[in-house]
């Protein structure tokens, strides 16, 4: 579905935002959406507007407490009648118009009470899978596109160009033996700047990704998705979301598991 790549892609994408940010969309139109908008400041911010509503939903749903005497209220708003039936649970004794009373009653609590939960699991749980796409683009972009460079970097130059993020390259030498370093650069991707390292064993690359939050991104608990054949690790560092990823194998939740600590705790120093 090549959605937006027509004549005038911004009026292509906006439709689509709201869909992208419920992560309804195939995956490819997820990651035409991510390029466009990495190029185009306009449908960024109309994507940030319906992101920062989203956030403002959440906050709102958690913030709802029903009062604690809600069920004696309406309780004690029934008919005697109405009460003996809930009381005694036995809806065939019940005038129909009773029964349809409390069964809106009952209905609108639930549904209160259901969408509040899943509203809760949902957005958490679609966000931080989208966040793992985040991660995805770099090592899609960087090591399966071909775009790793014919001579790895010496450890010289890796040091160079990680800058004040160099402290990374002393933590995957020390947690992943038997890798060699492939790639050390600070790239952008679809409009966000990334620290990646690619660690290569045999023909396995293993990249670790770093990229700076924007408002509102957040991994609270370490989280993983196979996205196109490729594992993707993210977790929370601090003002970064980090991402061990490669393709699927049996090292790599291992790997995962002895980096995101490590990395999260260079990450403080830095
Ligand atoms: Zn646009
Ligand atoms: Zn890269």
């Amino acid at each position: 579905m090549n959605l937006i790549h027509s004549n005038s892609p911004c009026q292509r994408v906006r439709p689509l935002l709201d869909s992208y940010v419920s992560n309804e969309l195939l995956i490819e139109t997820n990651h035409d959406i991510l390029r466009h908008v990495g190029d185009c400041p306009q449908c960024r911010t109309a994507l940030q507007e319906i992101e920062g509503t989203r956030i403002a939903v959440r906050r709102a749903v958690r913030s709802i407490h029903p009062p604690a005497d809600l069920r004696e209220r309406i309780c004690a708003s029934l008919t005697p009648r109405e009460a003996a039936w809930t009381g005694s649970l036995r809806p065939r004794l019940a005038a129909p118009h009773v029964m349809s009373r409390w069964m809106a009653v009952a209905a609108a609590l639930t549904a209160v009470v259901l969408s509040v939960g899943i509203l809760r699991n949902l957005t958490l749980h679609r966000n931080s899978t989208g966040l793992l796409h985040v991660g995805w683009m770099d090592h899609k972009e960087c090591v399966q596109a071909g775009h790793l460079p014919a001579r790895p970097p010496t450890r010289e130059q890796a040091v160079t160009r990680l800058a004040s993020h160099s402290g990374l390259l002393g933590v995957v030498e020390a947690e992943m033996p038997g890798y060699v370093l492939r790639q050390a650069h600070e790239c952008t991707v679809a409009g966000r700047k990334y620290i990646h390292l690619a660690m290569a064993k045999g023909g396995h690359i293993v990249s670790v990704s770093l990229v700076r939050k924007n408002p509102g991104e957040r991994l609270p608990a370490p989280k993983s998705a196979t996205i196109e054949g490729v594992e993707v690790f993210g977790f929370d560092s601090g003002d970064y979301l980090g991402f061990v990823m490669g393709e699927v194998s049996k090292d790599l939740p291992g790997l995962a598991t002895k980096l995101t600590p490590r990395i999260q705790q260079v990450m403080q120093t830095l």
